[in-house]
């Protein structure tokens, strides 16, 4: 335990608060020899950590988990989930909660070491995480907060001095995870199979008052609940699909209550237009393709809908009723959030009704002519519009007339709007693989630190950002691995 608070350390520990079966007291499995390799300075500060001693030995023992900061009462959290459609026990097999950090401006966020070791729910794991993904999952979380997408944060990566074995050996690696909590729709799934009624109860009060205080004072709070995750979840959603994001591994357990973006395995962004599109080794059927997502967010908060039963209403009949209207009502918030968007991607700040069949026809032309999504949008920003078979077809140009005419009924129809919509730069595949492979087969972190300074403000549209807009070789197939 370490009696020294240089670091900035603020611990509360409310999460433990709960039942028992919601966690497991565990701290996290020393590793031989830590070593910083990043650590994100202004979220540090902005939680009232001094990055600075954090950088230090000490500093570097505490973030691979071989000194406990003072507050702080480690546990692995229970949770269960569909993966894949099927419901199995999961929890939390290699990250351990250290606790919540309360920052100076009194937000609670949980500090939770990724890579940490065994915990009683690791099953046949080691428990352990690579430095590849683990330095993989800073950057596109870090990307996706500066698009405005809700998510996790990456506070630091360290080297263990260990290797884990995959296919092959590996350095090992401890990432910092900071998120608004870690209660997700698995967690009220475990709840609602393996614990009471009064534990499901519980649950569901802690993440009223935690998320959703609000909520708290309706009348029928778990079902004001039940709509305020829903519309957080319609939200974000929306924001995955107007930047190209594919989450890749949607389970329920990876959908978080408090309506961030969680967990980056096999995630990563689409280049060309494709609603097929999937990058996981392991996703087979295209469950989770980015033209589904928003479908199987409905289908997970079905599931999510489903543990509240009990607490809807006291008879089961009414109940699904009740249950049954929110979850209708999530693919017109959705498609709300998304048709918003998609009109301030093409500049458009007032709303008409053939906004809808405008979008729909630009995307079925990229489509048609695999255009890059990211790169059209600038393109129709700047107004560049030239050197592609899309832009040079027939009906693009008469659809370029109709875009038009349309933005001159829209007052202020604005560049400004666009450019604030459209990012000049996603992490492009084979630009994180150019980081991670210098980081990892060279221990140089110049490359990747040149790309998270680019990503750090997207939508600024820099001349150094406009050599990151490449796109990668279309005959290349980029397929991504499960982080384990
Ligand atoms: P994920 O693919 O990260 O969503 O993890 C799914 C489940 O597998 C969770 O319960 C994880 O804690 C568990 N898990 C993933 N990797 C490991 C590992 N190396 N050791 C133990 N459990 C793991
Ligand atoms: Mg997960």
């Amino acid at each position: 335990m370490s009696k020294n608070n240089e670091f900035g350390w603020n611990f509360d520990n409310s999460y433990a608060s709960l039942p028992g079966v919601f966690y497991s007291r565990t701290n996290p499995a020393p590793v031989r020899s830590p070593k910083l390799v990043l650590i994100n300075d202004s979220l540090a500060s902005s939680l009232g950590l001094h990055a600075e001693a954090l950088q230090g030995e000490e500093g570097a023992g505490v973030l691979a988990g071989n000194i406990i900061p003072e507050g702080a009462e480690p546990l692995a959290q229970a949770y269960a989930g569909h993966q894949f459609g099927h419901f199995t026990m999961l929890g939390d097999g290699r990250a351990v909660l250290l606790g919540e950090q309360v920052s100076p401006q009194g937000d609670r966020v949980d500090i939770q070491l990724k890579g940490a070791g065994r915990t009683p729910f690791s099953r046949g794991g080691d428990g352990r995480a690579a430095l590849g993904p683990m330095l993989r999952e800073y950057i596109i979380s870090e990307a996706m907060h500066a698009l405005g997408i809700p998510t996790t944060r990456s506070l630091a990566v360290v080297m263990t001095g260990e290797r884990v074995y995959r296919e092959t050996g590996l350095p090992g690696a401890v990432l910092t995870r900071v998120a608004a909590s870690h209660l997700r729709v698995g967690t009220f799934q475990y709840a609602a199979h393996w614990g009471t009624e009064e534990d499901l109860r519980a649950l569901a009060d802690y993440t009223l008052k935690r998320h959703y205080p609000e909520a708290e004072k309706n009348e029928n709070r778990y079902l004001s609940l039940l709509r305020e995750v829903i519309k957080r979840q319609a939200e974000l959603v929306a924001k995955w699909q107007l930047v190209g994001f594919v989450h890749g591994v949607m389970n329920t357990d990876n959908m978080t209550i408090s309506g961030e973006t969680i967990d980056y395995g096999p995630c990563a962004f689409m280049d060309r237009y494709d609603p097929k599109t999937v990058f996981s080794s392991i996703d087979i059927q295209g469950r989770y393709a980015y033209g589904n997502q928003p479908g199987i967010a409905g289908w997970n908060l079905a599931r999510f809908a489903e543990t509240l039963l009990p607490l809807l209403h006291e008879e089961q009949e009414k109940a699904i009723e009740l249950a049954q209207a929110e979850i209708s009502a999530f693919q017109d918030l959705y498609q709300a959030h998304w048709l918003s968007g998609m009109r301030a991607k093409l500049g458009i700040s007032n709303e008409e009704r053939e906004d809808q069949a405008l979008i729909q026809d630009l995307l079925h032309m990229m489509e048609k002519h695999r255009a890059d999504y990211t790169n059209t949008f600038r393109a129709l920003t700047f107004h560049r519009l030239e050197g592609s078979s899309l832009f040079e077809s027939e009906e693009f140009v008469q659809w370029r007339e109709r875009w038009q005419a349309r933005q001159e009924r829209s007052k202020p129809s604005s560049r400004e709007l666009m450019k604030n919509s459209n990012p000049a730069v996603i992490p492009r595949n084979q630009r994180v693989e150019e980081a991670l492979e210098a980081a990892v087969e060279r221990g140089d972190y110049c490359v990747m630190e040149r790309l998270l300074r680019v990503l750090s403000d997207p939508y600024a549209h820099t001349a150094e950002q406009e050599k990151y807009a490449d796109v990668p070789d279309p005959t290349i197939p980029y397929v991504t691995y499960c982080g384990t």
